[in-house]
């Protein structure tokens, strides 16, 4: 390794090696790597010679958590700062997250009395699911260390109550997220030897905690901003290095400094977002423009029309990776079979095109030879003036009938000829139509979703429309279900994604199977489908739906011999005259929610206000 001096290179190198080596980027490690590449001897930079063989032997304990590590590096922190009140509480925080005689913040019974309190309460801001989320999280990270899911449960349960208690307000994905996040941090492990050390001047209020908006601000570089430059490694360097500076941060000075250079990192990082962005925009334009062009080219050929209508469809839409992907394996398959067809058509037109050459040479061979005739007639007929006695004449018309014979010979010859050729060409003809409407249903098929064969999003907006017509014509009762397969992120987990496209495949088949012909069942999302059921009073779609879960029960889904039972959990609706397709989808959803928050594997059928039209 050559040798650096300069100190902006041996950050950049120490960063480099951090990746490369696969090292966290604390700042104990990111300072051991940075010294090892300036040639320092950490003995002497680094914290008292005491402080350091204590932290050595605490990482000899059992239980190394990244809480741990945090701590033992406030430790050091401490340390080199000079700070000696600060470590002992910080030790005995270690022992304690080791499993040792910790304070519990408050007894398990007392905690698990108040978990059962707080989760039956309805808050707006935590719903069943979203406790559980976050439930399961605390548990999932905490679990092996006792007194801190007892603090960290704590915690929770608080953010639950203060939810609970907001009444008023109305759940939004931001505000579940920051109340989250918020509970996250509140419950986070944050000794306040920092906080009580660096008060930020002037309106701060006296002995407020600065720590969290510190682990804020680190969080935010890293997850928020870092981790999505890996298209700019000079942004994302100098993010990561930023992170390390905001992180080292122990002065109001030092504060300053970060803010100066933060700064200016948002004006880069606002310029490359504007230079996207117009990217983006660019490259939306040029596609549209291609698309209209492309339908003026091939304006009459109805095989193309299909797929030009769908790209332009989702360019003028939210685009999304999900979306791209299906409509690029959709356009993949169409192709490839179109390039089939689409070659077969190509000869039998090429076919065509040698048969007529072939008629039309035959037909100027016919008015050749029928010319000739035409010559010699007319010079029979001036034989037969010339004639003067029986025998000339006589000579005249065997000459003529010789003539005739063979004239007639030529023309039946010519006749079955033409005959033929013309058989050929309607065959051909015929051939080119069913290739033509063969390439048109598979036009069509950019309405099925490529993997399971129910209908995609498009074919079930054209059959939602149809059916409608159909109901208000004959004022029949149209019904939907919305369906979401249960736990199915966890199917996946275990059997692995392609177990779970063939569950998908699967659960079509028996739906399809079980419901009937005039029903439609279309993709709506990743597990989810809608079902369509015209011509069905609200209480029968309940029962089908019934029916198709029972049907799910009895056909296992076999993976590798083992019997999945997969389940799922559907809303039924009923559509409204004059409501939009969404409203009523909308309907559906909210009864596939109840049946989730009901235990799951159930039906529950949302009859809609009929609110105005019944006053
Ligand atoms: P719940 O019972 O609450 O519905 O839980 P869930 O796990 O079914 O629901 P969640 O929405 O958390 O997860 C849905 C999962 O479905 C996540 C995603 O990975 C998976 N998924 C979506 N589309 C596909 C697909 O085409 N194939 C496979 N194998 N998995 C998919
Ligand atoms: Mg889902
Ligand atoms: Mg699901």
């Amino acid at each position: 390794m050559s040798r650096h001096t300069n100190p902006t290179e041996i950050a950049r190198e120490t960063l480099k090696q951090l990746a490369l080596r696969r090292i966290t980027p604390t700042p104990e490690q990111y300072r051991e790597i940075y010294n090892e590449i300036a040639g320092v001897d950490d003995s002497q930079a680094g914290p008292h010679p005491l402080v350091k063989a204590l932290v050595q032997n605490l990482k000899k304990l059992p239980k190394m958590s990244p809480e741990v590590e945090r701590h033992l590096g406030q430790i050091e922190q401490a340390a080199m700062a000079y700070e000696w009140q600060h470590i002992p509480p910080l030790v005995i925080k270690c022992v304690e997250l080791q499993g040792g005689q910790a304070a519990l913040t408050r007894t398990w019974a007392e905690l698990i009395h108040e978990l059962i309190t707080q989760w039956e309460r309805r808050s707006p801001h935590y719903n069943t699911k979203k406790k559980s989320e976050t439930l399961g999280k605390v548990l999932l990270n905490f679990g092996n260390y006792p007194s801190l899911l007892n603090e960290k449960l704590d915690a929770l349960l608080r953010g639950w109550a203060e939810g609970a208690s907001d009444l008023v307000g109305i759940e939004t994905v931001e505000q579940a997220a920051s109340v989250d996040f918020a509970s996250d941090l509140a419950s986070s492990e944050m000794p306040d030897y920092a906080g009580s050390r660096l008060q930020p001047s002037g309106e701060a209020q006296p002995g407020m905690d600065w720590q969290p908006w510190r682990e804020i601000l680190v969080r935010t570089l890293q997850v928020g901003v870092a981790d999505r430059l890996s298209h700019y490694p000079e942004l994302k360097d100098e993010a990561v290095s930023l992170t390390e500076a905001v992180t080292a941060v122990t002065s109001e000075k030092g504060l300053d400094h970060v803010a100066v250079r933060l700064k200016k990192f948002w004006i880069k990082l606002e310029l490359q977002t504007e230079r996207e962005q117009r990217l983006t925009k660019g490259l939306v334009n040029l596609l549209m423009l291609l698309v209209d062009n492309l339908s003026d080219l091939v304006g009459q050929e109805a095989w193309v029309t299909g797929q030009i209508e769908v790209v332009r469809a989702m360019l003028g839409e939210q685009l999304s990776m999900r979306r791209l992907y299906d409509i690029e394996t959709g356009f993949k398959d169409v192709l490839y079979k179109q390039g089939l067809l689409r070659h077969s058509l190509d000869e039998a037109q090429a076919k065509l095109k040698d048969m007529i050459a072939l008629f039309i040479d035959r037909l100027g061979s016919m008015a050749d030879s029928t010319g000739g005739y035409h010559d010699k007639v007319s010079g029979y007929a001036e034989k037969i003036q010339a004639a003067s006695d029986i025998p000339a004449l006589k000579q005249v018309l065997d000459e003529l009938m010789q003539d005739t014979r063979h004239m007639q010979l030529d023309m039946k010859r010519s006749h079955d000829e033409l005959v033929a050729v013309r058989q050929q060409a309607q065959t051909a003809e015929q051939r080119i139509h069913e290739l033509e409407s063969e390439l048109r249903s598979i036009s069509e098929k950019v309405r099925e979703d490529q993997l399971t064969g129910a209908l995609n999003r498009r074919g079930l907006d054209d059959a939602f429309s149809t059916e409608l017509a159909r109901a208000s014509r004959n004022g029949t009762p149209l019904c939907l279900s919305l369906l979401d397969i249960d736990n199915f992120k966890k199917l996946n987990d275990r059997f692995g994604h392609q177990t779970g496209d063939e569950a998908l495949i699967h659960l079509v088949r028996v739906v399809k199977e079980t419901i009937r012909p005039t029903d439609l069942i279309a993709r709506y999302g990743g597990e989810e489908f809608v079902i369509l059921l015209p011509d069905t009073p609200l209480e029968e779609a309940e029962s089908v739906m019934r029916r198709v879960q029972r049907d799910l029960t009895k056909r296992f889904f076999l993976h590798n011999n083992e019997r999945i039972l997969i389940t799922f959990s559907a809303g039924v609706t009923i559509y409204y005259p004059g409501e939009s397709q969404e409203d009523a989808i909308e309907r559906a959803d909210q009864g596939m929610y109840q049946a989730k928050k009901s235990g799951k594997n159930q039906v529950v059928s949302v009859p809609g206000q009929a609110t105005s039209s019944a006053a």
